[in-house]
């Protein structure tokens, strides 16, 4: 079984408690929890928004199909009190999971894309992958996660947290 990388984020005032729940409910819900990353603060990305953005990455064993894992996901971001989207801008959310990568696999479904497009252009996604598996590469740039990091375009502040 390859593993699976998740990302846990949010910008709530909660975010930190929702952040651990999140992966509880990851560990009973996707899989066991192979490793976890400190958790990173950065200023919010993209859009205004007042309070800075936690994140987190998990390495995840996870024996279900991609478009389950995503409908697991997504049903524990509503658990945990995520609206549903209602503007096509990025808005402020409790609780975030996105799917940063699935072993080498490459999907590219309209409503799952991984690995996720978006991720070699965020410091904020690159700093937590880097603590936990610097020479991974990514299945479609053919670059170390290292690498990328080092050439992101993004030089945002991300720090880490103790
Ligand atoms: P974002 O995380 O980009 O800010 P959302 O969490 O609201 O936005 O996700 C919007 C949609 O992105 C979801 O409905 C989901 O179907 C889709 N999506 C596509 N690829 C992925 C992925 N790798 N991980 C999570 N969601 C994804
Ligand atoms: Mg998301």
């Amino acid at each position: 079984m390859q593993p699976t990388v998740l990302l846990l984020g949010g910008n709530d005032q909660n975010t930190r408690a929702l952040m651990e729940q999140a992966a509880e409910k990851v560990a009973t819900e996707i899989g066991e929890i192979i490793s976890c990353s400190s958790i990173y603060q950065s200023p919010p990305w993209g859009f205004e928004h007042e309070r800075w953005f936690l994140n987190q990455v998990l390495v995840v064993h996870c024996p279900m199909s991609p478009l389950v894992l995503l409908a697991k996901t997504q049903e524990i971001e509503l658990q945990l009190g995520r609206k549903k989207k209602t503007t096509t801008h990025y808005e402020g959310r409790p609780i975030d999971i996105d799917i940063l990568f699935i072993g080498d696999q490459t999907h590219r479904l309209p409503i799952l894309e991984v690995p996720h497009p978006r991720l070699h252009l965020r410091r904020f996604t690159l700093m937590p992958l880097c603590e936990l598996m610097p020479s991974f590469i990514h299945p479609l740039l053919g670059k170390t996660l290292l690498q990328l990091l080092e050439t992101c375009p993004d030089k945002s502040i991300v720090e880490k947290l103790d």
